[in-house]
């Protein structure tokens, strides 16, 4: 069956679906190349990218300072361990330290794995600082929250799917509903350490929570000592029309957990930022990881996030953002539910299922996803143009038009 010479999108997709895990149901598009927010597949068909790896390359595929930045490295050293130190891991704390106005940092590489970063701090803290009798610690999160799949993570998620045949779960957590500042305020007791919560939820369907809320969060944490974890995994880095998306609502978290466009989508970086109070409970030996704060990671991860800085990626895509939003809004059409989004974070929620859509816009040239059946998002990579924005609509329009 291993086939020595692969041609078509079906060799290859034969091959994946014989020896891989099916733990994932991808269109049927075998990508090859990718500049900017277009992607290639082997047959030679050319597509926007209006997914951008759930938006990992917010600056746009084979940014090519981000190249540079990993071929030198890779010429150089890749891979010390934390057992040594590297040249490159202080510039990221940098960097970090410049654009997040927090001040001390832990290095990682998947998002589920900062957020168990994160997770284990807040109880730490939560013993060693807030008092909190030994192994009641609490950490309050949303319903219908997107926080990775590890076993911790999952233990927390209200979807049945991401948790069905996957238990014993984690104790600890509890669920209130997004977007509920009251109920926020009930669930909180002497033994909560800490409220971990998206500032939009994205897998959740582009959930944007009642204006006023994360400041009225801040503020209750605040009242009560409990930690406000934010997880900026998908929102942050321009994502949303700021550099973070909580700068809305000039809130100040405790953590901020980053992942995805952190390294431009080279190269999997993911981090907890915060300050020393916090970060500061974990002693040598608590916490760790083989590939964190690597230095092909780090050299990376400065090189995407000046490109984040020089290109104004932020202010692209609060303006192209609006811009897109009012062209599908103006897209009148009976099928749409609605159409709602911040910067270039947008879902577009059909009274139906969305993914004869999907597949009608792929067959036009465009990649994107459904989302909770109904719900497409479209996050292309924030360096796109209004050009290419109309040229997205009017094919949204023409498949709209024809499912
Ligand atoms: C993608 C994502 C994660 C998980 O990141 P991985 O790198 O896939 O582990 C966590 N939280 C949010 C909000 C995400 O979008």
């Amino acid at each position: 069956m291993l086939s020595e010479k692969l041609k078509s999108s079906k060799d290859y997709i034969e091959i994946e679906d014989h020896l891989g895990a099916h733990n994932y149901h991808p269109l049927d598009v075998v990508i090859r190349k990718a500049k900017g927010i277009w992607v290639w597949d082997v047959d030679g068909n050319k597509y926007m990218d209006c997914l951008a790896s759930y938006s990992a390359v917010n600056q746009g595929h084979c940014h090519p300072k981000i190249l540079k930045a990993l071929t030198g490295q890779a010429r150089q050293v890749t891979l010390t361990s934390r057992a040594f130190r590297n040249d490159k891991l202080p510039l990221l704390y940098q960097k970090l330290y410049e654009t997040s106005c927090m001040t001390q940092f832990l290095l990682m590489n998947s998002g589920a794995e900062a957020i168990e970063t994160a997770v284990k701090a807040a109880r730490k803290w939560g013993y060693t600082k807030k008092g909190i009798p030994d192994n009641q610690a609490e950490i309050i999160v949303a319903a219908n929250n997107f926080h990775g799949r590890t076993t911790t993570v999952i233990s927390f998620s209200t979807e049945a799917q991401y948790r069905d045949g996957f238990g014993p779960f984690t104790p600890g957590f509890k669920v209130v509903p997004f977007g509920d500042t009251e109920a926020l305020k009930k669930a909180i007791t002497p033994n909560t350490a800490a409220f971990l919560v998206e500032p939009i939820q994205a897998e959740a369907g582009i959930i944007i929570p009642p204006e006023g809320y994360l400041k009225g969060v801040e503020k209750i944490c605040k009242d009560n000592n409990v930690l406000l974890i934010l997880d900026e995994i998908q929102t942050g880095f321009g994502r949303t029309g700021r550099f973070f998306c909580h700068y809305y609502d000039s809130v100040v978290p405790d953590m901020i957990v980053v992942g995805k466009a952190l390294s431009g989508g080279y190269y999997p970086v993911s981090a907890v930022l915060s300050t020393p109070e916090i970060l500061g409970v974990f002693k040598p030996g608590d916490h760790g990881s083989t590939f964190g704060g690597n230095p092909l990671g780090c050299a990376v991860s400065v090189a995407a996030l000046n490109v984040i800085l020089e290109e104004k990626l932020d202010e692209r895509s609060a303006e192209l953002g609006a811009y897109f939003l009012e062209k599908l809004k103006a897209i009148n059409h009976p099928k749409i539910k609605e159409v709602r989004g911040r910067g270039l974070l947008i879902g577009f929620e059909l009274k139906e299922k969305a993914r004869p859509l999907v597949l009608k816009l792929q067959e036009l040239g465009i990649l994107c996803k459904d989302t909770h059946e109904t719900t497409i998002r479209f996050t292309p990579p924030l360096i796109i143009t209004r050009a290419e924005i109309d040229w997205a609509v009017e094919r949204i329009e023409k498949a709209l038009n024809s499912i």
